[in-house]
Order: C-alpha cells, then sequence, then structure tokens
C-alpha cells in the first residue's frame, strides 16, 4: 500500500514534497505516514498569506457571517467524525473511546461556542462629564488581534488546536498553525475541512515540522502573536524570541498538580477519581495528577485502594473492546518517563505498583506502553514530586492538617490546577482560596465549561483562555471618545 503523505496548507494550496518526515504508530512502531515538512520559505509564506488575508473578503465579513462559517466547519467535522477519530487515534494511540468521547466532540463545540459567543459579544461605554459642561461618550471597538501563531502539542491535538482557533477565527484574525510533530493527521484533515467549506485563502494556514519549524513561525516578524501551548521550557523559549518583537503571548504550560483527600473525603469517590486523574489518557494531560496527599488516617487504605484500581486497568490498542489504557505518545517520551522509575529507585521510593515497561507477547511490544504506576516514602523535595513526568504515574504522601497540605501543594515550581476531595463544604472553599493554581476542583477533575477561564500561575502559564477570556486576547479594542 503506498504511504500516505500529508501535505502543509498554505494561501489556499495543500503543498507536498520533500523533505518529509515520518509519523510512527506508538501503537506498535509502524510508520502511519510521511509529513511534508516546512522550510523558512513556506512558513513567510503562510505569514504573508494570513497578513494579506486580513484584507481579503474574510476582514469584510460581519461577525454574523464569521460565525455562520464557523458552524457550517464545526457541521463538516461532525459529517466525518470518524474521519476524525480515525487521524487522532492512529497518530495517538488512545482508546476510540476517548477520541469518540472527548477529542473530536470538543473540537467541535470549540469552533460552535465562540462562533456563538463573538457573535453575541457587546462593547463598552461610558460618559465623561467635564467642568466646562461638555461631555464625552467613551465606547469600545474590537478589532482582530491580527496575524496569530498557533502552536500545539501532542496530547489532546485537534482539541487543544480548536481551543484556540474558535477564538481567535471568530474574532476576525488569521492563523497559522503548526501542531505536533507527533499528531500531524488531524489537523491536516481539518485544513481540508476549512477548504471544503469555503474558509477564505490564507485564514487558515498548516505548517508542519518540529521545534525548528516552530521557530520559524515566532522569528516572522509579521506575527502579531502566539498563542502557545506546550512544555514551560518551550514557552520561555518563544518568549525571548518574540520579546523584541513585544508580541503578544498567551501561554498554557506544564503542570505537577496535586490531588489532596480529605479523612472526611467520599472515599469511592476519591479513589475512582485519583485514579482517573493519574491515568486518563495515559497521564499525559497537563491537568493530570501526579501529586497525591492522604490525610494520615485513612492512607493505607487508599494506597491500597489505589493500587488495585490501577491493576484493574486494561492497558491495550485503541479498538480493544476492554481498551482502558493506551501507549505512550512515542518511544522518545517512553524514554523520559521510564527515566523515572530509575530516579525514582534512586531516591528511595517505595514502588506501590507499576514502574516498569509490560511484556504483552504480541506487536504492542514494539509500542510504547508503560504500567500505571503509583510511589510512597518520597520527601517533598524529591525530583519525583517536583518534576512534570507527563505519564501515568503518581506519588502519594501522607498529610496531618490542612495549613500543612495547603503549603506542601503550593510548593511546587508549577501551577496549573488542583483537585480536592471532601464532603466538608466550608473547607473545601477555605481550602481553595488557598491554593496557587489556575483552576481548583472539589470533588471532580476535568469538568470543563468552556466560558470558565483556564490557564496557569507560576510556571504553568501566562494569560487565561476560555470564554470572555478568549475573546479577549485573541483582539484588540480601540476606547473611542468623542466630545459633545
Ligand atoms: P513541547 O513544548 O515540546 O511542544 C509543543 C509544540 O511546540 C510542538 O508543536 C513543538 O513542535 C513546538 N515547539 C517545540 N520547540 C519550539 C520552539 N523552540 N519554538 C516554537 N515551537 C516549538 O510540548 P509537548 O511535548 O508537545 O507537550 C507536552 C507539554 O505540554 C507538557 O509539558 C504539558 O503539560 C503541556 N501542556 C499544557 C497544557 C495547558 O493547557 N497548560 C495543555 C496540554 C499540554
Amino acid at each position: 500500500m503506498e504511504t500516505t503523505v500529508l501535505p502543509l496548507y498554505i494561501n489556499g494550496e495543500f503543498i507536498r514534497k520533500s523533505p518529509q518526515f515520518d509519523n510512527i504508530s506508538p501503537v506498535n512502531g509502524q510508520l502511519v505516514s510521511k509529513v511534508t515538512y516546512a522550510d523558512r520559505a513556506d512558513v513567510d509564506n503562510a505569514v504573508a498569506a494570513a497578513r494579506a488575508a486580513l484584507d481579503g473578503p474574510w476582514g469584510e465579513m460581519t461577525p454574523e457571517q464569521r460565525s455562520a462559517l464557523l458552524n457550517k466547519l464545526a457541521d463538516a467535522i461532525e459529517a466525518r467524525f470518524e474521519d476524525f477519530v480515525a487521524a487522532e487515534v492512529q497518530d495517538t494511540g488512545r482508546p476510540l473511546s476517548v477520541a469518540r468521547s472527548l477529542d473530536i466532540p470538543r473540537a467541535i463545540a470549540n469552533f460552535r461556542t465562540f462562533a456563538d459567543m463573538s457573535k453575541t459579544n457587546v462593547s463598552t461605554s461610558c460618559i465623561t462629564y467635564n467642568a466646562d459642561g461638555s461631555q464625552l461618550i467613551n465606547y469600545t471597538v474590537r478589532k482582530p488581534l491580527g496575524v496569530i501563531a498557533v502552536i500545539a502539542p501532542w496530547n489532546l491535538p485537534l482539541l487543544l488546536m480548536t481551543w484556540k482557533l474558535g477564538p481567535a477565527l471568530s474574532m476576525g484574525n488569521t492563523v497559522v498553525c503548526k501542531p505536533s510533530e507527533e499528531t500531524p493527521s488531524s489537523a491536516t484533515l481539518l485544513a481540508e475541512v476549512m477548504d471544503q467549506v469555503g474558509i477564505p485563502k490564507g485564514v487558515f494556514n498548516l505548517i508542519h515540522g518540529y521545534g525548528r519549524e516552530g521557530e520559524y513561525l515566532t522569528q516572522n516578524k509579521d506575527i502579531d502573536a502566539v498563542s502557545f501551548t506546550g512544555e514551560s521550557r518551550t514557552g520561555a523559549s518563544i518568549m525571548k524570541t518574540v520579546a523584541d518583537g513585544v508580541k503578544e503571548v498567551s501561554f498554557e504550560l506544564g503542570g505537577k498538580n496535586a490531588a489532596v483527600v480529605f479523612a472526611d473525603a467520599d472515599f469511592d469517590a476519591a479513589v475512582a477519581g485519583v485514579a482517573r486523574s493519574s491515568f486518563f489518557n495515559t497521564g499525559q494531560v497537563c491537568m493530570c495528577t501526579e501529586r497525591v496527599y492522604v490525610h494520615r488516617s485513612i492512607f493505607d487504605k487508599f494506597v491500597a485502594a489505589l493500587k488495585a484500581k490501577a491493576e484493574s486497568l486494561v492497558l491495550g490498542a485503541p479498538d480493544g473492546a476492554d481498551t482502558e489504557v493506551g501507549p505512550l505518545i512515542s518511544h522518545k517520551h517512553r524514554e523520559k518517563v521510564a527515566s523515572y522509575f530509575k530516579i525514582a529507585v534512586e531516591e528511595g521510593a517505595t514502588v506501590v505498583t507499576g514502574n516498569r515497561i509490560p511484556e504483552f507477547g504480541d506487536d504492542k511490544d514494539g509500542g510504547a506502553f508503560v504500567l500505571p504506576t503509583i510511589w510512597t516514602g518520597l520527601n517533598d523535595d524529591a525530583r519525583i514530586i517536583q518534576e512534570e513526568i507527563f505519564g501515568p504515574v503518581c506519588h502519594i504522601s501522607p498529610f496531618d492538617d490542612d495549613a500543612e497540605v495547603i503549603k506542601r501543594v503550593n510548593d511546587s515550581k508549577y501551577g496549573l490546577v488542583c483537585s480536592l476531595w471532601t464532603t466538608n463544604v466550608a473547607r473545601s472553599h477555605r481550602v481553595a482560596g488557598q491554593i496557587h493554581t489556575g483552576i481548583v476542583w472539589v470533588n471532580t477533575w476535568f469538568a470543563r465549561d468552556l466560558r470558565t477561564p483556564f490557564g496557569g500561575v507560576k510556571a504553568s502559564g501566562i494569560g487565561r483562555e476560555g470564554g470572555q477570556y478568549s475573546l479577549d486576547f485573541f483582539s484588540e479594542i480601540t476606547n473611542v471618545s468623542v466630545k459633545y
């Protein structure tokens, strides 16, 4: 069978050429497709096309017309739902059920939500009373921010890319997108659908490649802003690159998220919730829990229950009827996660379960699987407790009182999310208010309402996206002041 070659999409043209890089399945190590590398000229052409498109038919559309087009786009994704599921699953190896229930529905919702919000967005106004009796009517006018560089990671490829594209396009911007080198397929399919529904040429451009190609994009002086999701150190590097041009940035970065289980928690709900927050998507969600703090009075019971849950999880291929946990994204990423198996032992951790690569005796042995892993016994300054691992792993520590655990949760360079498990309502509010993260969940995890702010503090990010926060980032406001 002929190998598929994924194209770039620049100024409404699909471009297939050499050189190309390999897209490898994390399930069995086999070639999925070849991907066209963007060179610097391609990236510059994409930015130029995006710049020109701001003044084309796209720039002349009313918010209602743009909104109608984005809803048409959402309908077209829905019409090719299973193609998108297949694209996401072949690159990530995640269970089909996850792509069907999370990735693709959320991508559709990202377009529909922001299509509606941008249409109903209102400007603000106020009247100034001057000493000479004259007055000013002040009102705001929102304009597109311009050409946006959208750079996305591999862990929730289409979901995270469209989380930026929905608001960016609905506010009239044009974009140059770079998906991760690990997950180029769903973004390429999205380009096909953009083309098919008639998004004007140059509005959405797609380039493929690694960090170097991402840098071609951020180094281009003609972009107006960068919306980036990925590792904190990549964010730092992008920030340096765009500093001279004083470009706006919105960064959703790494995490080392905690879950706190109080003695009064609904025990079974907490075990199920922490198992999900630690092992869902093979631990590859920026919001996953890698630090668990459990009240000492229920510590042993909790560790035993989470161990049983972790050991019951079924690892397998995406189409396995019982599969709950897929592989990591790549062998390279597995090397990183497995290096922490070694570090944990060197640091003196007690291995409760996992801490190794499984053997299946079939072609999955060519994949990038690891066992769900639980450790205990380390001090808070251990690397296992401080560094983002981004795998199906967690360390569980006992705690004695609320003030102590709040301090320990906040003792991190990251600050993305935290989950509290308690039936005491007053405690949940009191503690949540003192946790230094962008999101605190109580008795739940990964509960998302697209209107709410999403983002992190400290090394976990800059700014917030979601609802009005996204519309604010992806637009410029001019205050018009009229004297009368
Ligand atoms: P990464 O930073 O390695 O790569 C992200 C993207 O940036 C990729 O497209 C990559 O090719 C590109 N890139 C790499 N170097 C670049 C550079 N110097 N200039 C421009 N672009 C560059 O991240 P990853 O490994 O793909 O994703 C995992 C990370 O993302 C984890 O740290 C995770 O916590 C984080 N993440 C955060 C959120 C959030 O919302 N806060 C969500 C998902 C993932």
